[in-house]
């Protein structure tokens, strides 16, 4: 069974699932070896010492992280954590310091990824480039099923933006 994510983002395809859905479609992986092996994206919030060890020492690079937003705020309500764990910062610096290449995902959500935000994310990643060697945009994608009230469906107008 992969490493599972202790998140509780607002967007998350577990709650675009419908109930009967098969189990395995519930699985929210968040494992430094799948990222490695076949590009899943981890958010690093509950990382062990051990697994940021195991990336740097064995080289498990690429990685594959969805920062969403590097302000802390929005990151934080985004992902459902609390500050101290959805700040990546320091655990970003670390894995780049010591060479690992990283390929960075942002989903956007109308009303919560402002435009300032947006473009302080962009900026801050493009800082570090070549080391973060991409960014994948990708808009929030909803189902029927996924009812949360603080989410509001993409539009093509908001994508222009
Ligand atoms: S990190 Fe992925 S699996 Fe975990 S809650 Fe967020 S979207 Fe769902």
């Amino acid at each position: 069974m992969p490493r599972q994510c202790a998140n509780e983002c607002i967007f998350c395809f577990c709650k675009g699932n419908p109930a009967d859905a098969r189990p395995s479609l519930f699985i929210k992986d968040e494992d430094v070896r799948l990222s490695f092996l076949y590009g899943n994206y981890t958010t690093l919030t509950s990382i062990t010492e051990d697994e940021m060890q195991r990336i740097i020492e064995q080289r498990l690079s690429p990685q594959y992280v969805s920062i969403h937003a590097t302000d802390l705020t929005v990151r934080a309500y985004l992902l459902g954590v609390d500050e101290h764990r959805a700040d990546i910062a320091p655990k970003l610096a670390r894995l780049l310091d010591a060479g690992i290449e990283i390929h960075a995902q942002v989903v956007l959500c109308p009303g919560i990824t402002t435009v300032r935000s947006c473009g302080k994310t962009i900026n801050d990643l493009a800082a570090q480039y070549p080391r973060v060697t991409s960014v994948a945009i990708v808009p929030l994608g909803l189902t029927r099923y996924n009812t949360d009230a603080r989410l509001t469906a993409v539009t093509p107008e908001f994508c222009g933006k």
